[in-house]
């Protein structure tokens, strides 16, 4: 009975399965890519992880990465201001981080079916029935770990998979002269992109905007030459780094709709379960948090007779509480972004009123755990 599967090697899928691995349950991860590989994230982590990093030992010290406890925010018209952040985080790249993870789990005694896709999955007389592109699986337990949107959403007609999404997310790795310890959050016309240092030396420039400005304009480069340029900040950025991927990578349907934590039994962690806007600079610390829950609760459940209504109930508590507020909160806070004259409200709120604007950035972050 103390088998797990689970949808997704992310860092929820990564760290959820060392965790049950490491209490002897026996752990299959299903991941449709192989690893390393880049993803589109800003790749700045909220400090309030690090406890719970440390203590399974999966903190990744030995990149030293850069710790960040301040803010730039700019404006669409490059207005600027500075504040402090109260707990601040670290930068690491995905790439770096994921590929550390995975190898922390496979030590620890983890399965990775690598290249392999989750197409389907039933629930029949309590137990799961999971196909992929090569084989079917079966498993009492299922955790659905595979981020923002999957095949296994449309298999279980969850809501938000109905709506199409604006968004779109495109990242960089460049070279350039960015202050190690700060995050920059600079403004563009129905957008925003977040500088940031990971380890080696890098930088990470990631941007978030509406799919019809990509339209607009016909492809990546003439959306920033015409739209991103405005702010010069990010024109000065642009012009003067060097940049390290042949091409950006890009991911598109970005969607921050409400999920549920649990969908035909299936136990969801991290994006999968809810995905906060980025600017909030928060999801992995919010996918770490519900991996922890989540791994907590499932080794819980197995000490007594295994109670799958009780755990579920359980998991969905926890997770509603911990998460929906933030989650509301980040949606608030990304209106104040992409127009000229909220970005100004930002920025002029971040001058003039730095505890209102301390207060609202603090809403983004959870406390260490
Ligand atoms: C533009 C942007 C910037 C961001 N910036 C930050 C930031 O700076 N800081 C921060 O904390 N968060 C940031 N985030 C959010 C963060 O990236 C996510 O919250 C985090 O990656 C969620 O982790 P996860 O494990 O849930 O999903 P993911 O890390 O997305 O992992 C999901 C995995 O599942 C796999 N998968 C999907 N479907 C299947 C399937 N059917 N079968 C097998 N495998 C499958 C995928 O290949 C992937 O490896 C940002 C997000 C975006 C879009």
């Amino acid at each position: 009975m103390r088998n797990v599967l689970i949808i997704g090697g992310g860092i929820s899928g990564l760290i959820t399965s060392f965790q049950l691995a490491n209490a002897g349950f026996l752990v299959k991860v299903i991941e449709k890519k192989s690893y390393p590989f880049h993803r589109v994230c800003g790749e700045y982590i909220s400090n309030e992880t690090i406890p719970f990093l440390k203590s399974l030992g999966l903190y990744p010290e030995q990149f030293s990465p850069p710790h960040i406890n301040e803010l730039q925010l700019t404006s669409v018209n490059g207005k600027a201001a500075t504040l402090s952040l109260h707990l601040g985080g670290f930068g690491i790249s995905r790439y770096s981080f994921d590929q550390f993870l995975f190898e922390k789990a496979t030590e620890a005694g983890v399965e990775f079916l690598l290249g392999e896709e989750a197409t389907k999955i039933d629930f029949i007389n309590e137990k799961f029935y999971v196909n992929t592109n090569r084989q079917k699986l079966e498993a009492p337990l299922v955790i659905g770990s595979y981020g923002k949107r999957s095949k296994i959403d449309v298999v279980l007609k969850r809501n938000f998979i109905q709506k199409r999404s604006p968004y779109v997310g495109v990242k960089y790795h460049i070279k350039t002269d960015h202050p190690a310890n700060r995050i920059s959050l600079h403004n563009f016309k129905d957008g925003y992109c977040g500088i940031s240092n990971i380890e080696d030396g890098k930088t990470n420039l990631c941007y978030l905007t509406h799919r019809d400005n990509v339209k607009k304009y016909g492809n990546i480069p003439e959306l920033e030459k015409n739209i991103l340029f405005r702010n010069p900040y990010l024109k000065s950025i642009f012009n003067n780094s060097e940049f390290l991927f042949a091409r950006p990578e890009t991911i598109n349907e970005l969607s921050f709709e409400t999920k549920a934590p649990v969908e035909n039994h299936v136990l969801m962690t991290g994006d999968a379960a809810g995905m906060i806007t980025p600017l909030c600079g928060n999801g992995m610390a919010m996918a770490i948090h519900s991996s922890k829950i989540l791994s907590e609760l499932i080794i819980s459940a197995y000490q007594t007779a295994f109670d799958r209504t009780q755990l579920e109930q359980k998991y969905s508590y926890a997770w509603r509480s911990l998460f929906e507020k933030r989650l509301w909160a980040g949606r608030q806070i990304q209106k104040l972004f992409g127009s000229e004259w909220t970005s100004n409200i930002a920025v002029n709120l971040a001058l003039h009123s730095k505890p209102m604007a301390t207060f609202l950035v603090d809403q983004t972050h959870g406390k260490p755990f």
